[in-house]
């Protein structure tokens, strides 16, 4: 089975063509910066990877570009259309009461559009993805991810606030968490390489790139999670502040008479790394400027840092046990220095780091980061959000 891959951001596709039969890549791609005058198609087949500046007014135009990509007599890999059988796509909010993975029809789409006011960065690029490949590969099903869905069955305790009953029950104000089919991936990874069934595993899932967040996973499901009703809380982010007192806005509205337009930018794209170093939302770039003796910069990563260690500090106490603390994402996956820190902050926890590991475990390998015989082990595990969806979509097709 081929399945299609597509995850729509508000000026980038993502794509990824799967063969199931091996789990291999057959193309995969983004092409950023839609709608305007500099979108570029990065696609990659075969272990070569080809960049054309290309006129993408629209997702909808761009997904006809991709497709022409993966079925070009140059640089593609299928004869035709027809070959591909089923698309998957990303979608990131499902709201309440999606739960798993569904076949795209009017009742789901009408779910995606239901759900944009609480997502509007996300569900409205999902749903033109959506439109534009259901139009485009009209004959085949379609399958939605749901950024939600492994968050969907939070207990009450986690997902609700200590708020009136009716902004729960009348405006659906609550936890619904988000980064779910990656946490779902490393999960079910981390079960595998521990000897342990899925329904028994304990850990602590830590999604760190630019967007950050945290699950605890009890037997193999997530019973918390760090972000909110939106993206924006837990974690420390590249350009999202997470936690803060509530009443910084409205401070922040009398003293500084910013608007609500204002304080919702100031906190989703210029707070976090970069609000706090004043350099870079980019770990990298904080990192460096650290090293070169930035005082903001070295806070901006001790914050980052505190906070995940403390976040894992208080689920390591709700849960019934903590087989291991997973770290996944561009920075999880590739910061020797930050899992250094967040090891050395584990230390009464139990982590032992092994800094020879920590050396040898980067991009895209999986393994632990600390001794044998650590008490708390901490792992790397690459997240594969793109292969979670292929999967998830091949199953929802054969059911
Ligand atoms: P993602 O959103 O998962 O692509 O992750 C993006 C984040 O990963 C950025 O903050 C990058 O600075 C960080 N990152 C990627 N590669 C590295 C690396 N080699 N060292 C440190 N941070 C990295």
């Amino acid at each position: 089975m081929k399945v299609f891959v597509v995850n729509c951001g508000s000026s980038s596709i993502k794509y990824q063509l799967f063969e199931m039969a091996d789990e291999s890549v057959l193309a995969k791609g983004l092409l950023e910066r839609i709608g305007t005058s500099e979108a570029v198609l990065h696609h990659s087949a075969g272990g070569q990877r080809h960049d054309s500046p290309v006129e993408a007014p629209d997702h909808s135009a761009g997904l006809g570009l991709i497709l022409e990509a993966v079925t070009d007599s140059r640089i593609g890999v299928l004869a035709n259309l027809d070959e591909i059988d089923c698309v998957g796509h990303r979608v990131v909010h499902g709201g309440e009461h999606i739960h798993q993975s569904a076949l795209i029809d009017e009742a789901i789409i009408a779910v995606v559009r239901a759900n944009a006011e609480l997502a509007p960065l996300h569900n409205p690029p999902n749903l033109a993805g959506i439109t534009a490949a259901m139009s485009a590969l009209p004959k085949i099903p379609h399958v939605a991810v749901f950024d939600t869905a492994f968050l969907a069955d939070l207990p009450a305790r986690a997902f609700r606030y200590a708020l009136p009953k009716d902004w729960y029950s009348q405006y659906h104000v609550r936890r619904y968490g988000f980064h779910g089919t990656s946490h779902q991936c490393v999960t079910l990874r981390a079960a595998e390489l521990l000897g342990a069934s899925t329904e028994k595993v304990n850990l602590i899932t830590v999604h760190l790139g630019n967007g950050c967040s945290m699950t605890a996973v009890a037997g193999g499901k997530a019973v918390d999670h760090s972000m909110g009703l939106t993206p924006l809380e837990g974690l420390v982010m590249g350009t999202r502040c997470g936690d803060i007192d509530p009443a910084v806005v409205f401070y922040m509205a009398r003293r500084a008479g910013l608007s609500l337009e204002d304080l919702d930018r100031i906190l989703n794209k210029e707070s976090g790394l970069l609000g706090v170093s004043g350099v870079s939302n980019d770990m990298r770039d904080c990192l460096t400027a650290a090293d070169d003796g930035n005082a903001d910069a070295a806070l901006a990563v001790e914050l980052f840092v505190y906070r995940i260690v403390k976040y894992i500090g208080a689920y390591f106490t709700v849960l019934p046990g903590c087989d291991a603390v997973v770290l996944t994402g561009g920075i999880g996956e590739n910061s020797l220095p930050i899992r250094r820190r967040i090891c050395q902050g584990l230390r009464r926890l139990g982590a032992v780091a092994d800094e020879e590991r920590n050396k040898i475990i980067v991009g895209g390998k999986t393994g632990p980061i600390t001794t044998d015989d650590s008490p708390l082990p901490v792992w790397v595990i690459p997240t594969d959000e793109e292969l979670m969806i292929a999967r998830e979509t091949q199953a929802v097709v054969e059911k």
